[in-house]
């Protein structure tokens, strides 16, 4: 991939955001753009030369005119929580965070729907809603932080994505801007529109066909009754077996989590939330929806789990221990912390039916690779989130990351699965997509962009190979310790 294809920023630039953002809506010191750096993939790093912190809809767009009339590229960010370095800056110099575009316009519970700016943090939304009996389903374990214009771009699901989709089935219109500055609708606030889906194209986008301003969001009714349960196995296997037969016995849960031996000691040590230290996978489970019959499928449930294995079967009583299970869920990640240096959260999917042998697999490519790997992650999908302890002082073992990384997604694709679950292709996968897709589709795939952005000027370098090859990609940018 030859770099550096688009212009540099010059004074005449800087003097013209200036003047449209304001002093305080530009960031160029060196020591504060180094908060950007990176996102939560934190094996590649690039520094923006100036982070622009724009208020609305308008300022985006004047700002892109700019950048436009002088070939300059930019990358979108919301919060940074993404996990595959999508808003890592490469050949483009300026960095647009839309964390002052942060209000919520307005809230339709007749037609059950919201309007945000794309900078709203997830949880707000639903925060925004839930005194009168909704949410908003997608619900990324970042939810606190992550931001809905970067749900978007990720297409983001979370542990209640297996019963209410993910981010794609819950957005209904976005205004976005154009790398040119043309502010664009799309979609609207009808359940049903007719046309190309140009909505659902932009989501999933990665950031790279423009800057998403504002959403307009479905929201659900609140289930009237939660069952949530913790299910105890010895074995990571048998655990997996049970999440499909549960599945193939026709009930559809809210959730269906599952943690590792290696996760349950990082987050029992983290939280001591009382999960069984000696156990090999446990499952949390949650059934919504009328409170008539859940109690019948909790039954159902248990026994599937007991036949399939689970040595214990907890029911959480109240709402206390509900939560208590979720956050011992939602924080892993950050327990994860504790174990090791650095750590890289890997994603990709398999058939719900095939996650035992994905699991063999990564323990297989665990002791290849001489390296830790601990499992959290959304069963009921079959989206898998091997968590790759390491240190990144150390060269070799970020090499062996690498690797046992691009072994698991192989691996994923050849039990009939895919690159990206949820956290996206960003710079982490842009090499492993020759393996999935063909020249011709990635070169469709280039089309469909530029026609959103014809000089590939939003977030470059990011989700599709150059032809030719795109492995010089990562000679620009810092990879820790290679
Ligand atoms: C602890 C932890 C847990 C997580 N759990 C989940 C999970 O359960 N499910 C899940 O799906 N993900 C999860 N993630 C990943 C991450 O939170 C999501 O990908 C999230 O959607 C990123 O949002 P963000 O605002 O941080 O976006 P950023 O990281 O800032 O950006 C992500 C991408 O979106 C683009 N982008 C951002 N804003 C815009 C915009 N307004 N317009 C156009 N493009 C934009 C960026 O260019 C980039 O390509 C987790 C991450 C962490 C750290």
């Amino acid at each position: 991939m030859q770099m550096e294809r688009h212009s540099p920023i010059t004074p005449d630039v800087v003097a013209g955001l200036r003047e449209i953002l304001g002093a305080d809506g530009i960031v160029s010191r060196p020591s504060e753009l180094k908060v950007y750096e990176c996102d939560g993939w934190t094996m590649e790093k690039s520094i923006p030369e100036l982070l622009l912190r724009p208020r609305s809809t308008a300022d985006v767009s004047a700002v892109l005119r700019i950048l436009d009339r002088h070939g300059i590229a930019f990358v979108p960010r919301g919060a940074g929580t993404g996990l595959s370095g999508g808003c890592l800056p490469l050949d483009a110099p300026i960095m647009i965070c839309t964390s002052r575009m942060n209000r919520i316009l307005e809230i339709d519970l007749a037609n059950r729907r919201i309007e945000v700016e794309s900078g709203v943090v997830n949880l707000n939304v639903t925060n925004a809603v839930k005194a009168a009996g909704y949410f908003y389903a997608p619900d990324p374990s970042s939810q606190a932080a992550c931001t809905i214009g970067g749900n978007i771009a990720e297409n983001s699901g979370g542990p209640h994505t297996l019963k209410y989709g993910v981010t794609t089935n819950h957005v209904l219109g976005l205004e976005l801007v154009l790398p040119d500055g043309e502010i664009v609708e799309l979609g609207g606030p009808a359940e049903e529109l007719c046309g190309y889906d140009l909505v659902g194209t932009v989501v999933g986008a990665e950031g790279t066909v423009g800057i998403v301003t504002r959403a307009t969001l479905r929201l659900s009714r609140a289930p009237e009754a939660h069952c949530t349960m913790l299910a105890v196995f010895d074995e990571v296997a048998a655990a997996t077996h049970a999440v499909s037969a549960v599945i193939a016995h026709g009930i559809i849960p809210g959730a269906i989590e599952m943690m590792d031996r290696l996760i349950i000691r990082a987050v029992e040590e983290a939280f001591a939330v009382g999960l069984p230290t000696d156990a090999g996978a446990v499952l949390i489970i949650e059934l919504d929806g009328l409170a008539a019959g859940i109690e019948e499928h909790a039954v159902q449930v248990r026994e599937l789990m007991r036949a399939g294995g689970a040595r214990e079967v907890r029911l959480a009583r109240d709402e206390h221990e509900r939560t208590m299970l979720w956050k011992a869920r939602k924080r892993a990640f950050g327990a994860v912390g504790r174990l090791a240096p650095n750590y890289a959260t890997h994603d990709g999917v398999v058939p719900r039916t095939r996650l035992p042998e994905i699991l063999e697999r990564i323990v297989a490519i665990s002791a290849r690779h001489q390296l830790k790997i601990g499992n959290v992650f959304h069963a009921g999908d079959g989206n898998i989130h091997p968590i790759v302890l390491y240190d990144e002082r150390d060269s070799d073992q970020v090499r062996r990351v690498i690797a046992a990384g691009h072994d698991i997604l192989a691996a994923c694709i050849e039990l009939g699965g895919s690159l990206t679950g949820e956290h996206g292709i960003g710079v982490e996968k842009i090499h492993e997509m020759p393996m999935l897709f063909s020249p011709d589709d990635l070169l469709v795939m280039s089309e469909l962009r530029r026609v959103f952005d014809p000089a590939e000027r939003s977030n470059p370098n990011k989700v599709i190979p150059r032809p030719g090859g795109c492995v010089e990609v990562a000679m620009p940018r810092r990879q820790v310790a290679l």
